[in-house]
């Protein structure tokens, strides 16, 4: 079965959105197959987010996502890496679509609910990133 890796982000779960967003998650299908809350600090999030770690806006996005406790969550199901970036919408919420999960909950480019995998490579490193074999039940 297909699995991503989601973080509900420091804004999401400050207004207590995090019910909401894993509703919709799960009216599409999916199920919850890891959940872990967690502080994100500055050594797993400059792996996280390598691939934009020398952009002038990182130190920004490295303090909104270490200013509040987050919960990252591995979602199953079929085809669920592409489904759940769809049901997120784009990066930048003010371009996000309404009825998506960034354009209903969003503000900003970085102050956008969820992180979700992109590809199954992706998906594979995050979990192994933010999961350990002794998280899962057996
Ligand atoms: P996504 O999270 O949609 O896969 P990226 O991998 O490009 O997008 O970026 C990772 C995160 O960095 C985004 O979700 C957002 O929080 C933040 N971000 C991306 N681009 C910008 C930007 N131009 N300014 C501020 N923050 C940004």
């Amino acid at each position: 079965m297909d699995k991503t890796l989601i973080i509900f982000k420091p804004d999401c779960m400050k207004k207590k959105l995090m019910g909401s967003v894993l509703s919709r998650f799960e009216a599409a299908g999916f199920s919850v197959a890891g959940c872990k809350m967690m502080e994100l600090d500055s050594a797993v999030l400059r792996e996280h987010y390598a691939h934009i770690a020398d952009k002038p806006f990182f130190p920004e996005i490295e303090s909104f996502m270490a200013s509040e406790p987050v919960v990252a969550m591995i979602l199953e199901g079929e085809n669920v890496i592409d489904t759940v970036r769809e049901l997120l919408g784009p990066t930048d919420s003010t371009k996000a679509p309404a009825g998506t999960i960034r354009g209903d909950y969003g503000e900003t480019v970085m102050i956008n609910v969820v992180h979700a995998s992109d590809s199954p490579e992706a998906a594979k490193a995050e979990i192994k990133r933010f999961f350990s074999e002794s998280d899962f039940i057996k």
